[in-house]
């Protein structure tokens, strides 16, 4: 008789998790999101909602043993900010708790808070507490909390049919380049895509391919997507894995976003680049489909970005 396969994260994978904790969280009436977006939103004040949102970066997962310390920091926080920047919403304060072992170099972990300090002062968050641990390798835990003006927060939800789908920056080339590391959370696109009355949006961590699958689940719609419309990294140009990277490799960072007609970027930015895709219409559980060329026969787009579990 064959024994039963234990269940583990890496056969559920982090949707699978997330999905089942999902039902079973103790909630309160004045939660506005709770978990599956970008960040959760509490009812606050009648001006705005709070936002909140946490997240780990570990050693040999996030970053190598021999990274730069202060870029460990500096990518901790800007991996939360960017969170915050897919809603529209600003950061202000923010509690950090650090793992290490015992034997790390005091100057190391210096870097790692110069590094956090440093991106912090850039975008006005203050640090103000957390908590240290000893642990087997270095890790650092983001959480941060800060606003959205009431009621117009962006979610992962609001795509509607006949939406256009845009990427505010080229996508690919974050691991090849390092730009993983020292990417510029988009804040300033975030507020001016909530501006301008973008419908959708969610930041691209874990794979375009996985991103428009969120979008596609929680706005209950089927997407479209021509592949050779994809905004590819200047530094994949030519490369025939070049849209590979862009759907599967993840933290480019950028945003994605649906909105009816495309949005003039912030002040000092590049344009975004134009839609490579749109919302068809409404689909129970999500939908996405692609094509090699406009026009093309669709077909479906696997799921294939980033898991946390699945992946190891
Ligand atoms: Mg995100």
């Amino acid at each position: 008789m064959t024994k039963p396969v234990p269940e583990t994260l890496a056969n559920l994978g982090e949707r699978g998790l997330i999905a089942r904790m999902r039902g079973a969280m103790p909630s309160r009436a004045d939660v506005l999101i709770g978990a599956g977006d970008d960040c959760a939103l509490v009812a606050w004040t009648e001006r705005e909602d709070l936002v909140l949102k946490s997240d780990p970066v570990r050693e040999g997962h996030h970053f190598l043993p021999d990274t730069d310390s202060r870029l460990v920091g500096r990518k901790a926080l800007a991996r939360v900010l960017s969170d915050f920047a897919s809603m529209g919403a600003e950061p202000r304060w923010a509690l950090a708790d650090l793992v290490a072992p015992a034997d790390a170099p005091v100057s190391r972990i210096e870097g790692v808070f110069e590094g956090f300090a440093a991106l912090a002062r850039e975008h006005g968050v203050a640090l103000v507490g957390g908590d240290t641990s000893c642990g087997d390798a270095l890790e650092l835990h983001v959480f941060c909390a800060g606003a959205v003006p009431h009621g117009r927060a962006l979610l992962r939800s609001g795509a509607k049919p006949g939406d256009l789908l845009f990427s505010t920056g080229p996508l690919g080339d974050s691991f090849a380049t390092g730009r993983h590391l020292t990417f510029e959370p988009r804040l300033a696109a975030g507020r001016r895509l909530r501006d301008a009355g973008a419908h959708a949006c969610i930041d691209v961590s874990d794979g375009l391919a996985s991103e428009l699958w969120h979008l596609a689940r929680e706005s209950g719609m089927h997407l479209h997507v021509d592949l050779s419309a994809i905004p590819v990294s200047p530094t994949l140009a030519g490369r025939p894995d070049a849209i590979a990277h862009a759907l599967g490799d993840g933290e480019d960072f950028e945003l994605l976003f649906a909105a009816t007609a495309p949005v003039e970027a912030e002040p000092g930015a590049l344009p975004y680049p134009p839609a490579f895709g749109r919302v068809v219409g409404p689909a129970p559980g999500g939908a996405v489909t692609c094509s090699a060329t406009p026009g093309g026969a669709p077909r479906p787009l696997p799921e294939s970005g980033f898991d946390h579990f699945l992946a190891t």
